[in-house]
């Protein structure tokens, strides 16, 4: 009864219906023709039973892993971008897993006595288990932390789930500081939005905070064509640009290319929704990046210079 009453709580609670607001253009998948497109897949909620409109079950992110892996993708996080994804082996092509908001069940410890266990069934110990038994897939997935709330639900283990994150390889991202939508967010209130939550990861994180420069907007949407680009690449942390690449949820995949074509696509690159699109549709996408035609990733990519 106390199980009941608790779930009971957390389907409703104001804070879960406030992080799952999405809204969808229609799927672009020709936006650019070349097939040099690199999918970047976004997750919210990983558990069982299906938590919200946006969750997917752990049986779901398995099976979309081991098809991935079958198909030749390998994973890769936003620092990979910025190097050229040169380490992506020839034969095989990108791929990014996201996971937006930073939910308890993307990682989750137990704690049983004086033990601290990683929960085996938290989404990042789906992906480390799948990753030790098939090298060939590489390793590596980004978590969009926004500070609503606490950053993976527990408190007391925030800068060691931080810290053991980047230790193992994965990246972490600004989903800002209170998941405001930037689309209705007064400009004045944006240096706030991104620069506090680089503070908050700072007190954890000291000078590892500069590898956080990854941003998904809340909301998964960016104003468009009014230099909304442009000044948020004006913001600094430490000296830094606090942001240098941005994260649609606009059902798109954005070819690589076209970052190079303007200064502006570093801050618009397509993520697809897994609880609405499935690993079959993705693969049927003309502009997905093929093994074999990987030239017009290599030569025409080139490494990006912060
Ligand atoms: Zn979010």
């Amino acid at each position: 009864m106390i199980q009941l009453i608790v779930s009971f709580l957390i389907l409703w609670s104001p804070e879960t219906g406030r992080t799952t607001c999405l809204s969808y253009t229609d799927p672009d998948p020709a936006d650019y023709n070349a097939p040099s497109g690199i999918p970047v897949l976004m997750y919210h909620h990983v558990s069982d039973p299906v938590n919200g409109y946006y969750g997917v079950s752990t049986g779901r992110l398995r099976m979309d892993l081991q098809l991935l892996d079958e198909a030749g993708f390998f994973l890769i996080t936003p620092e990979d971008i910025e190097n050229g994804l040169m380490q992506v082996p020839l034969d095989r092509r990108p791929v990014m897993l996201t996971f937006d908001d930073g939910w308890q069940d993307n990682f989750n410890f137990i704690v049983r006595g004086n033990t601290v266990e990683i929960d085996p069934m938290c989404a990042v110990s789906i992906l480390e288990d799948y990753c030790d038994e098939h090298p060939e897939f590489g390793r590596g997935a980004t978590f969009f932390i926004s500070w609503d709330k606490i950053p993976f639900g527990q408190e007391e283990f925030v800068l060691e789930k931080f810290n053991l994150l980047l230790d193992m390889g994965y990246s972490i991202g600004n989903h800002t500081n209170m998941h405001a939508d930037f689309m209705v967010l007064p400009r004045t209130k944006w240096e706030n939005s991104v620069i506090t939550p680089m503070i908050k990861f700072h007190r954890r994180l000291g000078l590892r905070t500069s590898e956080i420069f990854a941003m998904a907007y809340p909301g998964g949407r960016f104003p468009k064509g009014v230099g909304a680009e442009e000044y948020l690449a004006g913001f600094r942390f430490m000296e830094r640009e606090a942001v240098r690449i941005g994260f649609l949820a606009n059902g798109s995949v954005s070819s690589l290319g076209r970052l190079l074509d303007s200064p502006e696509g570093w801050f618009r690159i397509g993520r697809l929704d897994m609880s609405q699109y499935s690993v079959r549709q993705l693969l049927g996408w003309r502009n997905i990046m093929t093994t074999g035609q990987r030239d017009d990733l290599h030569y025409q990519l080139r490494p990006r210079i912060p």
